[in-house]
């Protein structure tokens, strides 16, 4: 049996090799990064020799699909025109660079409707979708469901269901279900997962449940307020997470920490994460008892 594809958001900062190289010191088989600076545009040329570079610690080191993901400043679905047609241009150029990287997720918030009523909010993003996404192109863009903090679009199953009716090439989306936002939105992914999973598959499809955010959440079920906690330390609990990794539906799906514990704290619930799906891990390794 392979691995689990589980892994964290780590930093571009040092470039893509560099982010590889790191991902493998963390036991990593998968890890999400920013396309670029999340709060602000700008997006560095990619260097091929370190894209390649990368490539060839991905495949020496067996890892899954990575998880991109877009800038938060992008909201296709503002009410004001020049930040809708940066988000559209963002989109379209990240879609672009990601070709270098083949086959890879590129994950983002679906937007905030900022008053206008969630109805012109999913309109204006299906708009800036059927924009942005190229017919062959190799990534699947994954809406993120969301936690429903202030007037976020994609708190509900129906709504990310809507977004994908609206969208012409709907075979380049899927979806990335963060347990934080979920729980956050109402749905009960610690108590009641075969249900929430369920009610997926009945208003979405599991067929486009491509990836997930593992987080905790530091408020109870349905507060709508989007703050991560480690693993165990929040209301979601850290049985909920064994349950998520050994899940028939799940465990073969790519597993992306976003926890507050930096890289000691992803290295610690990789290997938490792992011990659950009954896998050695690289610290039983080191201690070398057989
Ligand atoms: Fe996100
Ligand atoms: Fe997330
Ligand atoms: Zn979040």
């Amino acid at each position: 049996m392979t691995r689990l594809c589980v892994g964290c958001h780590l930093s571009t900062a040092q470039g893509y090799a560099a982010m590889g190289q790191q991902a493998v010191d963390l036991d990593a088989t998968t890890f999400a990064f920013f396309t670029r600076n999340p709060r602000g545009g700008n997006a560095r040329p990619l260097d091929p020799d370190d894209v390649r570079a990368l490539g060839e610690t991905l495949a020496t080191h067996g890892f899954g699909t990575l998880v991109a993901h877009a800038p938060y400043t992008m909201n296709l679905c503002s009410a004001k025109e020049d930040t809708v047609a940066f988000a559209r241009r963002t989109m379209a150029s990240d879609l672009e660079r990601l070709e270098s990287l083949p086959g890879t997720y590129y994950n983002f918030h679906p937007g905030s409707h900022v008053g206008q009523g969630a109805e012109t909010g999913i309109r204006l993003i299906c708009e800036g979708l059927n924009e942005a996404l190229v017919p062959g192109q190799s990534t699947t863009v994954l809406l993120e469901t969301m936690a429903g903090k202030g007037s976020e679009v994609g708190r509900t199953f129906e709504e990310l269901a809507a977004i994908i009716d609206g969208v012409q090439h709907d075979e380049l989306l899927g979806v990335c279900l963060d347990t934080c936002h979920v729980w956050d939105g109402g749905y009960d992914v610690s108590g009641r997962l075969d249900e929430v999973l369920a009610e997926f598959d009945r208003v979405i499809g599991l067929g486009r449940l491509k990836a997930l955010h593992l987080n905790d959440s530091m408020n109870p079920l349905g507060s709508h307020k989007d703050r991560h906690a480690q693993l165990g330390e929040g209301h979601i609990g850290l049985d909920a997470f064994a349950a998520i990794v050994r899940h028939p539906l799940l465990r073969t799906l790519p597993m992306v920490l976003e926890t507050p514990g930096g890289l000691e704290g992803y290295r610690r619930e990789i290997a938490l994460l792992r011990g659950f799906a009954g896998e050695a891990t690289a610290q039983d390794k080191e201690g070398g008892s057989q």
